[in-house]
């Protein structure tokens, strides 16, 4: 028998924020796509859509904290505020800070576009503030599938996902204290989805409902149905690989309250555990395992 510590015990060994569970179409309550990860040490931030920077500071992070950006893929939706990141990183950072970014092929260029675009608010501060001479300091990573990396104690891989026409566009699987988070980005059921969610604690998945954007009559819209899971989808990839708990998110349309239980409906038909969904800062987390003995 052994005498529980609390101090270990709270902490959850994963936890998943769904900091914006919004889309492209804009909503006045959701924003855009961006999901914070806590796994002992590391703060990682997974995508940087509308408002993330409002959002993490609601779940208690400013910029400084993060210990990496994870980027799925370069859609807009899913980068559209990465530049206040970097920015507000580099200006609340006491001396000059490293803010890690990782993501698929294209995210130099990308991080370089924006870098540059702020260039002339860089020169302002550097002429304002004495105590402010450092650039900010972005440490790009592209990856491949099948790469491996550590993150302040976290392990992380990174997964083929299918998001064609969208290409390259990458999973990441997150592992401390046992526990799994996949982090899917957009796609559709693939084979690597499938093998980055094996047996994983938590699996979150962008979604859209293919019933009710096919109500709407434009061809624009029916488009989106080509490259993104369902709700079923996602809850039948679930099922395939053997998950702990669905956590949707990234609501095409946009989620009206009070339909939570429609949408959940349509996935556990497909899905036996767990399915989270809700508004944006809803949380789900793995708690750690209790100590053998
Ligand atoms: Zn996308
Ligand atoms: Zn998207």
């Amino acid at each position: 028998m052994s005498i529980a510590d609390p101090s270990i015990d709270e902490v959850p060994a994963i936890e998943v924020v769904l900091l914006g569970t919004g889309s492209p179409l804009p909503s006045p309550d959701r924003a855009g796509p961006a999901t914070l990860v806590r796994a002992g040490e590391a703060t990682l931030l997974v995508d940087c859509g509308r408002g993330v920077v409002m959002r993490l500071a609601a779940a208690g992070v400013v910029p400084p904290m993060l210990s990496a950006v994870l980027l799925t893929h370069l859609h807009s939706d899913h980068i559209t505020d990465l530049n206040d990141v970097i920015t507000t990183q580099w200006v609340m950072s006491p001396t000059s800070t490293s803010l890690p970014v990782y993501g698929p092929p294209g995210t130099a260029q990308v991080v370089g576009a924006t870098l540059e675009m702020l260039r002339l608010d860089q020169r302002y501060r550097h002429d304002h503030h004495d105590d402010l001479q450092h650039p900010p300091d972005v440490v790009v990573t592209e990856v491949e599938p099948g790469a491996t990396f550590e993150v302040a104690g976290a392990a992380v891989s990174v997964h083929r996902t299918d998001h064609r026409p969208v290409a390259p566009t990458v999973g990441y699987r997150v592992e401390h204290a046992g526990a799994a988070a996949a982090l899917a980005g957009d796609s559709v059921p693939c084979d690597e989805l499938d093998a980055m969610c094996a047996g994983a604690d938590l699996y979150v998945q962008t979604v859209i409902r293919e019933d009710l954007v096919r109500l709407v009559p434009s061809a624009r819209l029916h488009d989106i149905c080509d490259y993104h899971s369902t709700v079923e989808q996602a809850a039948a990839t679930a099922a395939r690989a053997g998950v702990g708990t669905l956590v949707l998110t990234h609501y095409v349309p946009p989620l009206q309250p009070g339909a939570e239980d429609e949408w959940r409906a349509l996935a556990s038909a497909h899905f036996d555990g767990p399915v989270v969904l809700g508004p944006d800062l809803t949380t789900a987390s793995v708690p750690r395992a209790a100590p053998e003995g």
